[in-house]
C-alpha cells in the first residue's frame, strides 16, 4: 500500500502554505509514472517570504539566536529521536517518490539517527581561540553562524542530503531556507514537520518546493542569503558560483557529480573485488554521485574479471522497488531513463563491447538493465561523462604509473578505489589519485565521521567530519587596547 502523503505546501515560518501564485506541480512514482500528489510549487514570491522569516529568526535577540549551543544539540537529538520513530513511514515515502529499493531506503535511514546526533552534537564545540598578538593588545576569535543558508537538494538522496545540509548549519546556528529537487520534494517537507515537532523555532527551517531555474535561482540570488550549499550537476554547480559572484559574494560550497576511476590490480582478490564493483556502479541504479563508473582491471586478470562481472550483472533483479527480491529499482525519471539509453548507443557506436543489458526494462515505469561495456577506450563518452546510470564501462590497463594518469585524465575528482592485497600498490595510489575519497578493498563505505568532498570540478568544500561545520562559519578576530603587555 502506498505510504500517506501528509505534506504538499510550502512549509514558512512553521505554518503549512500555499504557492503565492497557486500554482503546484506533480510529483511522479519511477516505478509505474503515476502522479503521486500535486505539490506547492514556489517560485521567487515564496523564495522572498521563506528567506524573510529565515532573516527574522536570525536576528541577534531572536529565541534562536539566544538558545544555548547545547540546547541546539538537544534540539536536533530530539529530531532524530522523531525520525527513528518514524523510519518505516520515511523509508517508503523515500522509496514511493524516489524509486529507490525499499531495502536500500531502510538501509539507507537506519544510520540517520547517529548522522544526526554525531553533527548535532558538535554546536558546544564551536569555539575560537585566543592569540599571543604583538604589542599591548588581547586578542580572540568568535565563530559565528554564517546567516541565512540556501540548501539546494539533489534528488538521488533526498533524505540523506537534507540531513547533511539541514543539520550541520542548524548546528552552526545557521538559519535555513530549503529549496528540494522537484522530483522528490515530499521527503524533505515531511522532514520539516518532524523538526517543527522537535521544537525548532518559526522561521529556522523553511522548506519551499519548485524548479530549480525559479525558485533555486531565486535562491542563488538573493542579497540576504548569506551561503549556499548544493548538491547536484556540474552544470548548475557552475551557475551558483556565477550567480554569487553577480550580486553579493555568497559563501559556496558545492558537492556536484562524478567519473569514479576504481582499479582492479593482478593481485587483487576477484571475489571480493566483482561484488564491490558492481554494487559501486549498480546500487540505486547507478544513480551515486561516486559511482564507480570506470573501472580499469590489469590485463593480467582482465578477461577473468570482465567474465565475473557480466554474470554478476547478469543475476540482478530489476523490478519493483517494494518486492524483498528486488535489486535494481527504476531510474529517477523519463529524462534519466532516456539519457542512460542515449549513453548505451554512444558506447556502441563507439565500438565498446555491450556484454549484457543495454535495454529498457517494460514499458511503464523508467526501469533499465544492469549493462556491462567491454573494452572501453579512455576517449569514449562512456568513460568520460557522469551517466547516472546502470552502466559498468571496463577498461583494460597494464602498469599503476600507467593507470594512475589515465585515472586522473578527467575533469571531475570526486571518489576513486582499487583492489589489490601489496600496500605499495594502495599507498601510491591513494596519494596520487586526484579525488576526495579513496577506497582501498572497498567502495561505497562512508560515515558521518569521515569528511566528503571533490578535487577539481566535483566540487568545492566538505560536507560531514568534524570540521562540517566551518562551512557554515565565519571566524571574527577581536582585537583589544590593554594598557600594558597581556
Ligand atoms: P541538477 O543539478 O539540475 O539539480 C539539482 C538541484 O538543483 C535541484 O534541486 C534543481 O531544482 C536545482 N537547480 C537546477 N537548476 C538550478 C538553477 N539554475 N539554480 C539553482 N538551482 C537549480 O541535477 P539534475 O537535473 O537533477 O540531474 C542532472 C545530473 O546531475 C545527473 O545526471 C547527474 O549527473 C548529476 N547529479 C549529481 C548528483 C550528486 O549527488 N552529485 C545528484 C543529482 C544529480
Amino acid at each position: 500500500m502506498a505510504p500517506e502523503i501528509k505534506y504538499t505546501k510550502i512549509f514558512i515560518d512553521n505554518e503549512w502554505v500555499n504557492s503565492k501564485s497557486g500554482k503546484t506541480f506533480d510529483t511522479i512514482c519511477p516505478h509505474n509514472e503515476s502522479v503521486i500528489a500535486k505539490v506547492a510549487e514556489g517560485d521567487k514570491a515564496d523564495i522572498d517570504l521563506a528567506v524573510a522569516a529565515a532573516k527574522r529568526a536570525f536576528h541577534r535577540n531572536s529565541e534562536w539566536r539566544l538558545l544555548d549551543a547545547s540546547a541546539r544539540s538537544r534540539l536536533l537529538f530530539k529530531f532524530a529521536d522523531l525520525m527513528e520513530r518514524d523510519m518505516e513511514y520515511l523509508a517508503e515515502l523515500e522509496s514511493y517518490d524516489n524509486g529507490m529499493v525499499l531495502s536500500v531506503a531502510k538501509n539507507t535511514l537506519s544510520g540517520v539517527g547517529k548522522r544526526i546526533r554525531y553533527l548535532a552534537s558538535l554546536a558546544d564545540k564551536i569555539q575560537g581561540d585566543t592569540i599571543p598578538i604583538d604589542g599591548d593588545l588581547f586578542s580572540f576569535t568568535l565563530k559565528q553562524p554564517v546567516g541565512v543558508c540556501g540548501l539546494i537538494l539533489p534528488w538521488n538522496f533526498p533524505i540523506l542530503m537534507f540531513l547533511n545540509k539541514v543539520v550541520t548549519a542548524l548546528t552552526s546556528g545557521c538559519t535555513v531556507v530549503v529549496k528540494p529537487a522537484e522530483q522528490t520534494p515530499l521527503t524533505a517537507l515531511a522532514l520539516a514537520a518532524l523538526l517543527a515537532e522537535a521544537g525548532v523555532p518559526r522561521g529556522v527551517v523553511n522548506v519551499v518546493p519548485g524548479y530549480g531555474e525559479t525558485a533555486g535561482a531565486a535562491l542563488t540570488l538573493h542579497p540576504d542569503v548569506a551561503k549556499i550549499s548544493f548538491t547536484g550537476s556540474v552544470e548548475v554547480g557552475k551557475l551558483i558560483q556565477q550567480a554569487a559572484g553577480r550580486n553579493n559574494l555568497k559563501r559556496v560550497t558545492l558537492e556536484l557529480g562524478g567519473k569514479s576511476p576504481l582499479i582492479i590490480m593482478n593481485d587483487a582478490d576477484l571475489n571480493i573485488a566483482v561484488p564491490y564493483a558492481a554494487n559501486g556502479v549498480f546500487l540505486h541504479q547507478g544513480q551515486i554521485c561516486v559511482a564507480a563508473s570506470r573501472v580499469y582491471v590489469q590485463s593480467g586478470v582482465y578477461d577473468k574479471f570482465v567474465e565475473a562481472a557480466v554474470q554478476h550483472a547478469r543475476n540482478l533483479k530489476v523490478g519493483d522497488p517494494n518486492d524483498a527480491a528486488t535489486n535494481n529499482g527504476p531510474q529517477i525519471d523519463e529524462t534519466q531513463l532516456k539519457r542512460t539509453l542515449e549513453y548505451v548507443e554512444k558506447g556502441k557506436n563507439d565500438g565498446a563491447k555491450l556484454m549484457t543489458g543495454g535495454k529498457r526494462v517494460g514499458n511503464k515505469g523508467y526501469y533499465v538493465e544492469p549493462t556491462v561495456f567491454a573494452d572501453v577506450k579512455d576517449e569514449m563518452a562512456i568513460a568520460k561523462d557522469e551517466i547516472f546510470g546502470p552502466v559498468q564501462s571496463i577498461l583494460k590497463f597494464d602498469t599503476l604509473e600507467e593507470v594512475i594518469d589515465r585515472a586522473n585524465n578527467t575533469k571531475y575528482g570526486l571518489a576513486a578505489g582499487i583492489f589489490t592485497t601489496s600496500i605499495e600498490n594502495a599507498l601510491q595510489y591513494s596519494k596520487h589519485v586526484e579525488a576526495g575519497t579513496v577506497w582501498v578493498n572497498t567502495y561505497l563505505m562512508g560515515g558521518v565521521q569521515v569528511p566528503f568532498g571533490g578535487y577539481k570540478e566535483s566540487g568545492v568544500g566538505r560536507e560531514n567530519g568534524l570540521n562540517a561545520v566551518d562551512a557554515y562559519l565565519e571566524v571574527k578576530t577581536v582585537t583589544m587596547a590593554l594598557s600594558k603587555k597581556f
